[in-house]
């Protein structure tokens, strides 16, 4: 079953249910490892707003929710490498324990720039928890991403938060482009 979105064909990759059994089993680890922490969940708009509220419900360990905006693909279906700063963070994360939950991380560039900010502050610890990851396209090894729910190939996606031309952000599961 395929989907038009704007100008570009996609098809299902990943259904709710399986991001929903992966979510499952990422909160669980997040439980044990944070137990006693009480970490700060720095969710990176907008692409993982779906995937902060969905996982933070299953979060049973006190814990602190907040969100910061980068953006660094303008629109397309390739990194400009460019990244532009939207919303300071205004929590004081000094001395905490950070998990920032990313939608996809593809070339590590957005990340790399995020957790440098971040390291400023100097916060106890940070780990990074994303949604997806493209193995094949990062460029820079992030030793704090600790958390990846899918490993998918160097492709397109959207739905689940993702966007393409801010569209897609809605659906319940992740598409893949058709090229
Ligand atoms: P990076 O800096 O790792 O190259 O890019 C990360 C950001 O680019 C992600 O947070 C996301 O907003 C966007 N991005 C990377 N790959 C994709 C993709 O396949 N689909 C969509 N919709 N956005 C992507
Ligand atoms: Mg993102
Ligand atoms: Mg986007």
């Amino acid at each position: 079953m395929t989907m038009k979105i704007a100008d570009l064909t996609f098809e299902p990759l990943i259904e709710e249910e399986a991001i929903a059994k992966r979510i499952n089993l990422m909160s669980a680890q997040l439980n044990a490892d944070y137990e006693g922490k009480t970490p700060i969940f720095i969710g990176v708009l907008n692409g993982s707003f779906l995937f902060v509220a969905d996982l933070i419900k299953q979060v049973t360990i006190p814990c602190e929710v907040t969100f910061t905006k980068l953006a660094s693909y303008y629109g397309g279906t390739t990194s400009t490498r460019k990244i532009r700063e939207d919303i300071d963070l205004s929590v004081d994360i000094s001395g905490r324990h950070i998990v920032i939950m990313e939608d996809i991380v593809d070339t590590g560039n957005t990340l790399s720039y995020l957790i440098e900010k971040l390291k400023l502050h100097s916060p106890a610890s940070i780990r990074v928890c994303s949604l997806l990851l493209k193995p094949g396209k990062l460029e820079i090894s992030i030793e704090e991403l600790r958390y990846v729910g899918f490993e998918i190939e160097n492709e397109f996606v959207v739905g689940y938060g993702l966007d393409y031309k801010e569209l897609g952000r809605n659906l319940r599961s992740i598409y893949r482009l058709i090229s």
